[in-house]
């Protein structure tokens, strides 16, 4: 079991600046006071009583460290201490500066495919380590692929937010409702046993994203989308890749695939020809191509406001899209877990959501 630290942070390290919000707490910039060196603390509230609403079971929390502790990868934000209090547990983790990938992306004049490759590669490799560790994050997106810094010549990416993630075991099945609809995977929509590949998938709607500048099953409402990405609705229009080379298009095809078995794997992705190129002529190919930055621009800058005007979580969305028909009652209880997520946050929206939940059920 995780050992966590009942000291008092505050004695060992000086609380600064806010860095973000996540789902049960912030994110501060933390100086530690014996070194000088600067880390993050992800300042994390505990459930006060079974009965409660508010804040993260103690046993989501042990999940979380255990599973930070098992991973040390330089493309993985890496854990240095936990310490808990009667309220809240703070997880005290490398401090990375540089930002979203997909805000440092939207900056820039122009990129090419192979500069984008640079980055998915690295997302690879981190992926494909913690697969190595059967163990799955269950919640890649934009938000959680960061850059350590931002001003070196080739960034360095680092996955974060292991919130949702899941030892995999065994002979036992794992489930959950709980993600952001536009990168979930049919699996999770449709209530199946989840399984490394549901990251590939998210992985592929990552890299559609950040070539074309559209999301491959983006409807104008949630439940439109979840109902393209069970459809498998989704192109590659010539207006949005007309500068996208064939070998990026069939990466995304093998990535993109319904059955989660028939997906390539962080390995075999690894080794795609456009990841790693056969000859010198897939290699110049990529050189040559860029991504629609305009678009991308665009869709960062939707992204942007999106995120801080609407911050009800994915699993409060899936509840009230009564598209979740398949949900047993176990599925119905896990939503209401999911659903505190935000109730500090955004309690009216939350609040309201629930009420429609309770409705239904
Ligand atoms: P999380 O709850 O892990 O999703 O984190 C919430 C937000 O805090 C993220 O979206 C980041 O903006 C920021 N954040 C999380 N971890 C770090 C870190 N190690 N260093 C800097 N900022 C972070």
């Amino acid at each position: 079991m995780a050992l966590f630290k009942l000291e008092n942070v505050e004695d060992l390290y000086e609380i600064g600046e806010v860095l973000g919000s996540g789902h049960f707490g912030q994110v501060r910039e933390v100086l530690e006071r014996a070194t000088g060196t600067r880390w993050a603390g992800k300042f994390l509230k505990l459930r006060k009583s079974a009965s409660s609403r508010l804040g993260l079971e103690r046993k989501n929390v042990e999940r979380e460290v255990e599973i930070l502790q098992s991973l040390q990868h330089c493309n993985i934000m890496a854990l240095k201490d936990v310490f808990e209090s009667r309220s809240e547990v703070v997880l005290i983790v490398e401090l990375i500066s540089g930002g979203e990938l997909f805000d440092f992306i939207a900056a820039k004049e122009s990129l090419t495919e192979s500069e984008a490759i640079e980055f998915i590669e690295q997302i690879l490799h981190g992926v494909e380590y913690m697969h190595s560790k059967r163990i799955a994050h269950f919640d890649l997106k934009p938000e959680n692929i960061m850059l350590s810094d931002k001003l070196v010549p080739h960034p360095h990416i680092k996955i974060i937010d292991f919130g949702l993630a899941q030892h995999l075991t065994q002979g036992e099945e794992y489930r959950s409702l709980c993600g952001t609809p536009q990168y979930i995977a049919p699996e999770v929509i449709n209530y199946e046993a989840l399984s490394e590949g549901t990251d590939m998938w998210s992985i592929g709607v990552i890299t559609y994203i950040l070539l074309s500048g559209i999301s491959p099953f983006q409807g104008d409402t949630d439940e439109e989308t979840l109902r393209n990405i069970l459809a498998m609705n989704y192109e590659f229009d010539d207006y949005h890749f007309s500068q996208t080379t064939a070998m990026a298009k069939d990466f995304i095809q093998k990535l993109l695939v319904k059955d989660q078995n028939e997906r390539m794997t962080a390995e075999e992705s690894l080794l795609h020809p456009w990841i790693k190129p056969l000859n010198r002529k897939q290699a110049a190919s990529r050189c040559r191509s860029s991504i629609n930055m305009k678009n991308f621009k665009k869709f960062n800058a939707r992204r942007k406001w999106k995120m801080s005007y609407n911050m009800v979580s994915a699993c409060n969305r899936l509840c009230h899209l009564q598209l979740l028909c398949k949900a047993s009652a176990k599925a119905n209880e896990e939503l209401r877990q999911c659903e505190s997520d935000q109730e500090d946050t955004e309690s009216k929206p939350a609040s309201l959501l629930r009420r429609r939940l309770s409705s239904s059920s």
